[in-house]
């Protein structure tokens, strides 16, 4: 993919912000929780809620690594604010555990099944493993449910559903380790730990994917072929509750908190709320509960000014050209090079350049070589269909 020559290239940090290691954005602090299973309970989402409006600004984010932030914490509020997740039992005993314990679960789990059995054991290896330094974004996905789900979500070690049982695979692997749920969790800590004695994170940094494309042989054993397709999640009713989406994956505390009155939520990585239990949600400002809205074509980052780095707005333009996007066509809006909200390619690409102004990028990332550069916010929004006709 060509790269666009860039002299605004952005800061990569090579790690995600925890509750103990939050990161500085433009409005403050992003307090990330990561919470066990994936889950608040009802009494800690509204509790939550609570918090975001007494030490933050009111503006909860899900990452696509299903977890929740808290915006606009300032660095005096910040060990308050830990006292009291801490109290709600969604904090790590340190910050190097938080780092370690970055394990995803498939969010239609029940009680009791493999991927509840393998999270728990995995969760609490991980908690305990202080031998295991794994790079800051080295992450590990469960997705032992009929069919696999979280093969499109960003994860370096996956146990997985296969066609004759579980394995546990090696992301960029087209096979796997037949596993139980009884040794599932183990044998994903000795694979982690042969990607660090293999030299996969030279300087601390580094992906499985790439450390198998580099030419690394897995051990023995990694020979049972991977199932599933790719999966398209959507709002709307699943065996454990009712699905919404976030506009652009942000929620406000009034909106969680309207949310938590109904029951326990779950936290998904497709920008998604699970409220768990219920048949039907009311309306909700702020959720999307129509899979047919055109918001959810669009990925769009933080933008300015709640991004440090970023080069302008993009929400405000995202809502406003989602309406003229043709059905199925996926938008990028994106602060910046750096592509967060969408690491991979979109069909259409908007990436700042400076205030207000943006390059067009057609099936690309937000680093690739513009289709049209440099177009004004204002020209878009008075012809939109600049975008889809370019
Ligand atoms: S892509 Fe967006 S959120 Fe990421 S660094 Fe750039 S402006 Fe910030």
């Amino acid at each position: 993919m060509n790269q666009a020559p860039s002299n605004t290239a952005p800061k990569v940090y090579g790690w995600c912000p925890g509750a103990l290691r939050p990161m500085m954005s433009g409005d403050g602090l992003v307090v990330r929780i990561r919470a066990p299973l994936g889950r608040l309970g009802q009494d800690q989402a509204m509790a939550v809620a609570g918090l975001s409006e007494k030490f933050g600004n009111g503006l909860l984010d899900v990452s696509a690594r299903a977890n929740l932030q808290l915006r606009g914490v300032t660095e005096a509020a910040h060990p308050d604010l830990i006292a009291e997740l801490r109290s709600l039992g969604l904090v790590d005993p340190d910050a190097a555990a938080e780092t370690r314990r970055n394990a995803l679960l498939q969010p239609f789990w029940s009680d009791g099944d493999d991927t509840h059995h393998i999270a728990q054991a995995l969760s609490l290896a991980l908690t305990k493993a202080s031998d295991l330094t794994l790079p800051g974004k080295f992450g590990f996905a469960i997705d032992a449910g009929a069919t696999p789900v979280l093969q499109d979500i960003s994860a370096d070690i996956r146990i997985e559903r296969a066609q004759h049982g579980l394995i546990l695979r090696a992301d960029g692997a087209a096979c796997g380790k037949p596993v139980t749920a009884d040794t599932a969790a183990q044998e994903a800590l000795e694979l982690a730990h042969w990607f660090l004695a293999s030299g996969g994170a030279p300087a601390g940094r580094g992906r499985m994917k790439a450390h198998l494309a580099s030419g690394a042989d897995l051990p023995q054993g990694h020979t049972a072929e991977a199932d599933g397709q790719p999966h398209k999640a959507r709002p709307g009713r699943t065996a454990v509750g009712q699905m919404a989406a976030l506009e652009f994956g942000q929620i406000t505390a009034a909106d969680l908190a309207a949310l938590a009155a109904l029951g326990p939520i779950r936290l998904t990585p497709w920008r998604m709320l699970l409220a768990e239990g219920t048949q039907a949600l009311p309306p909700v400002p702020g959720l999307i509960l129509d899979a047919t809205d055109p918001r959810l074509q669009v990925s769009v980052c933080t933008g300015a000014p709640r991004c440090l780095q970023a080069l302008a707005q993009t929400r405000p333009l995202a809502r406003d050209l989602a309406q003229h996007l043709p059905a199925g066509t996926t938008l990028h809006v994106s602060g910046c090079a750096k592509g967060c909200a969408h690491p991979a390619p979109a069909d259409l690409v908007l990436t700042a350049t400076a205030k207000d102004r943006f390059n067009i990028i057609r099936d690309g990332t937000a680093a690739a070589r513009p289709h049209i550069p440099d177009i004004t916010a204002a020209a878009l929004r008075a012809a939109p269909k600049t975008l889809t006709e370019a």
